[in-house]
């Protein structure tokens, strides 16, 4: 018998308002001993209204078991399936026993536009009887984290940005690690919105091959950031019972991982509710790194160039935090032709190196060719991009590039002025580091204005 079959033991209905937008209902229901399944259906409409037709209503849900976290479904569509078996669950959601006690299904709003109320209602179903989800093993719960795949250090390339239909994207786990291996990439972080479902995937277990880091995206109601090497989930619930997002940044500090700003100037409400990043405390405040570069450099409401040069005003009033990339991975579409990635300097190819090349901003951006900056010091020692040196101890600085396209230009920026440019599809500059200055790059612009590639910056301080 299929489980919608059943009859709902809970049924919860109301209508929301534009009042009711970026807050948390909570429906509690619960669970008896013994339950082997749960299936919750969710309707809400209408999905649209008629004028702006671009705009939608989103509403999605988390649930939380007696123990905590349990799921949650952050994407579009109206009808919302979650179900959760003794043999298999919906992505999104943790598999695992059904502890009997105060389960909540938490509505979460992130948007309800003016004009005509949403009208939801959720069905609760559960039962004893071996139903009814498909067969299959239940995954585990537990990370297991990979071995280094390789020893020896290098600069490795990857994607720290993706999501998957364990939230809103379009590929399975599976099929985005193999569109993965197509790119070439060496690492893959998971990053699903507000679940950590994704890092427990049967592909995750039967992958070999490619470094996953572990992660999620915090998908707030006033800003995206991307958890980087936690495997728990991070409560991302700003303003709820008064939580803020300081306080989820030291969660994900706590937990060893770093908190990366995502596109900061992506369309916010209400074309992409809650993308744009409007944590003015946290500009950057305690964030890690940020991503100056999210998809392809001119794709449609890209937010690239103005997330670049705020970065560059950050540097300027003498911030030092790494600059990434990440596509924002939600469908094959994402990996085409000028999708950028991170290639980071790393002791050996582990998440742990690749977190610890990330926080110390040995990362070039690149949608193909290679830039890379380093400086030899007065002792023979290399710095790295992302390093801070004494100018005092600087012997040279090397510039070296390779796969430009014909036309792209190099350009050396100290201090956010261009101080040199270069030509070639290859090539090697030692420019010279005006007393002073207090921080240089380099970065690689195509014929057409898009950027190619860029350096993190040399930090100059005595
Ligand atoms: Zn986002
Ligand atoms: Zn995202």
């Amino acid at each position: 018998m299929d489980s919608a079959n059943h009859p709902p033991r809970y049924v919860f209905e109301d209508l929301l308002t534009v009042r009711d937008t970026k807050r948390y209902f909570l429906l509690p229901f619960d669970v008896p001993p013994g339950a082997s399944w749960l299936r919750i259906d969710f309707y809400y409409e209408p999905e649209r209204v008629p004028h702006p037709k671009e705009v939608a209503n989103l509403v999605c849900l988390s649930l939380f078991d007696p123990q905590g976290f349990r799921g949650a479904r952050h994407s579009f569509g109206t009808h919302k399936v979650v179900e959760i078996g003794p043999s298999a669950v919906t992505p999104g959601f943790l598999p695992g026993p059904l502890p009997a006690g105060r389960w909540a299904l938490e509505v979460d709003t992130f948007m309800v536009l003016p004009g005509t109320p949403v009208s939801y209602r959720a069905e609760v179903r559960f039962g004893s009887d071996p139903e009814p989800t498909g067969a299959g093993p239940v995954p585990s719960t537990v990370w297991r984290a990979q071995p280094p795949l390789r020893r020896e250090p290098g600069w490795y390339r990857g994607d720290l940005h993706t999501h998957t239909i364990h939230s809103d994207g379009d590929e399975t786990v599976a099929g985005l690690l193999d569109l993965a291996r197509q790119r070439g990439l060496h690492f893959v972080a998971l990053t699903d919105h507000n679940t950590t479902s994704q890092l427990f995937d049967p592909a995750v277990d039967g992958n070999r091959d490619l470094l996953i880091i572990p992660g999620m995206e915090l998908t707030t109601h006033y800003g995206h950031a991307v958890s980087l090497g936690t495997t728990s989930w991070i409560d991302w619930r700003t303003g709820h019972e008064r939580r803020t997002i300081s306080q989820a940044i030291g969660e994900i500090h706590a937990a060893g991982g770093l908190c990366i700003l995502a596109h900061l100037a992506a369309l916010g409400d209400p074309v992409c509710t809650g993308c744009a990043w409007l944590f003015t405390d946290q500009m950057p405040g305690e964030i890690d790194a940020m991503e100056v570069c999210n998809g392809p450099w001119f794709q449609v409401g890209s937010n690239n160039p103005v997330s670049l040069h705020i970065w560059k005003e950050w540097l300027q009033a003498g911030h030092r935090l790494p600059a990434l990339a990440g596509t924002d991975f939600h469908a094959a579409r994402d990996y085409r032709e000028g999708a950028p990635t991170s290639v980071v300097y790393a002791r050996e190819l582990s998440a742990a190196a690749i977190l610890e090349g990330v926080a110390r901003g040995h990362v070039m951006v690149s949608t193909g060719p290679e830039l890379y900056l380093e400086a030899t010091l007065a002792d023979g020692r290399l710095a790295l991009m992302g390093d801070r040196v004494d100018p005092a101890s600087v012997r040279s600085v090397g510039v070296r590039w390779m796969g430009a396209p014909a036309g792209a230009r190099v350009l050396w920026l100290v201090d956010g002025e261009v101080c040199a440019v270069w030509e070639g599809e290859r090539g090697e500059a030692a420019p010279a580091l005006p007393s002073g200055a207090r921080w240089a790059l380099a970065e690689m612009w195509g014929p057409d204005g898009a950027l190619l590639a860029l350096t993190n910056p040399l930090y100059l301080r005595a």
